[in-house]
């Protein structure tokens, strides 16, 4: 036994790492004695990361009714779909080398293009605001091709804050109109802001209030009569899939947010894909490059004549197109049904709902709708905030607060066609649960979270002095 130990020349012998251990090629200015850097093994830094991960909140943990973002279901398959080797090019491949990634992007604008009725696409903005800025400058240039000085574009007191930030970028004035008691447009109001100086509205339908615009052909009417163009913010897309599109009601310039309606992930900034998609008599002003198929070859089309120019590089937030092809594919005409059981599901919320909460706008919604904590925080000195950080005690990420601005204490709340019945009736009794707290034990609700990683934080304090430095 004991020879077998002596004979063995132990690690020292195993000759391996010879070669690899010779660094005298190095200069010495480079090398390092100390790297300041925490020693860890593999198993503490996993743990670490997974620790930290366990603290955040996300849709596989529990329900994300987040108005206006659309937090639906995203298919894990699409994430294994756009990881594929084929997928992971290089920027500066070639068109002649990427070929399937082409095609891919070829029919997802020509799917994008049948689901929205218009006419032509790009699919390089990386964002919603992104394709507000890409449409505005596209009818920008439109007029000043057509010699037309028009400067102000209309935007309804209901939209989204992104709208006007867009449009004043894009050098236009913003001309804010007031909703009517249907929380509508108001046509009166529009026809007396409509004049010669007019470039377009921007309006979004169904609208930030979850309501569908009735009068849209009539605005279309009034609008294009004048000269004007309609600009779509398709963000709110999911109630309408395959019932109606942009184009039959009159828009000349829509976005689409992919990262909404198209199920691809969201949250923390990105990646996401805002297509645009015009009007024949806009396709010659769409940022280059379009993708384009001809003679067998698909390419990158940057022969458009009066391009606005280039929006985005190389082929854009690409793993997010894989995702939303991968997405409308499995769906096919279900499309349609989602679009169903989002409009669905949000009116049951708001119906259990509305005995418990204000509910300023009471219309049939589309597939979001928004409360008002008015009553809770008058009767309760309960705000809005409050109600929102009790709902993170029931294993529920808070739905859109104080917004759209029009709403007072607004609670915005968008469940989406993924969610069960039996999810639904969960969050209703939470909200009622909620409603009855605040009624009957305020200081509970005004205490919240209390099961949170981080619990009450003072909010004042971290927007006035805000501490933005790590420290270990
Ligand atoms: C989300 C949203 C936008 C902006 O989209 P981003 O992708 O976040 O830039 C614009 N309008 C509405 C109504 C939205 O909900």
């Amino acid at each position: 036994m004991k020879t077998i130990f002596e004979k063995s020349n132990g690690i020292d012998g195993i000759n391996l790492t010879n070669e690899i251990s010779d660094i005298s090629f190095i200069p010495k200015s480079f090398l390092r004695n100390e790297i300041g850097l925490p020693q860890l093994g593999e198993l503490e830094v996993m743990r670490h990361y997974k620790g930290l991960s366990d603290l955040n909140f996300c849709i596989e943990k529990g329900f994300y009714p987040l108005g206006s973002c659309t937090m639906k279901y995203n298919p894990k398959v699409n994430e294994l779909l756009s990881n594929l080797e084929g997928f992971n090019i290089h920027p500066a491949t070639s068109d002649t080398d990427a070929q399937g990634c082409l095609k891919l992007m070829y029919n997802l604008q020509n799917a994008l293009l049948e689901i929205t009725g218009m006419d032509a696409i790009t699919l390089q903005p990386s964002a919603g605001a992104h394709g507000e800025m890409t449409g505005m400058m596209i009818i920008k240039k439109y007029f000043d091709t057509l010699k037309e000085k028009r400067t102000k574009v209309i935007i309804p007191d209901s939209a989204h804050g992104t709208n006007p930030a867009s449009a004043k970028m894009c050098g236009f004035d913003i001309v804010e109109i007031k909703s009517n008691s249907k929380g509508q447009i108001d046509i009166e109001a529009l026809k007396a802001v409509l004049d010669d100086d007019v470039a377009a509205i921007m309006m979004t339908n169904p609208n930030t209030l979850g309501i569908f615009e009735e009068q849209v052909e009539k605005i279309s009417e009034l609008m294009h009569a004048n000269g004007s163009l309609l600009y779509y913010d398709g963000a709110n897309f999911n109630a309408i899939m395959g019932y109606t599109n942009p184009k039959l009601m009159g828009f000349d310039v829509v976005h689409i947010n992919l990262h909404k309606t198209f199920a691809t992930p969201h949250g923390g900034g990105g990646p996401g894909a805002g297509p645009v998609a015009v009007v024949e008599k806009l396709k010659e002003f769409l940022p280059t490059p379009v993708i384009d198929f001809e003679q067998g070859k698909y390419y990158r089309n940057y022969n458009l004549k009066s391009s606005i120019g280039s929006v985005k590089d190389f082929f854009g937030n690409f793993s997010v197109f894989v995702k939303a092809y991968a997405y409308i594919l499995m769906m096919g005409k279900n499309l349609k049904k989602a679009s169903k059981n989002a409009v669905l599901n949000a009116n049951y919320l708001k119906e259990k709902l509305k005995k418990y909460y204000d509910l300023p706008y009471d219309e049939p919604c589309m597939h979001e709708f928004v409360l008002s904590g008015e009553k809770q925080k008058h009767d309760n000195g309960v705000s809005t905030i409050n109600i929102a950080k009790a709902l993170m005690d029931k294993n529920t990420h808070p739905p859109t607060v104080y917004f759209p601005l029009i709403v007072h204490e607004a609670i915005m709340i968008e469940p989406t066609e993924s969610e069960t019945k039996e999810k639904l009736d969960e969050f209703i009794g939470d909200m009622i649960d909620i409603a009855a707290q605040c009624r009957n034990n305020p200081q509970v609700i005004l205490d919240s979270p209390h099961t949170t990683p981080v619990q009450k934080i003072d909010e004042v304090t971290a927007a006035r002095h805000p501490d933005l430095k790590f420290k270990s």
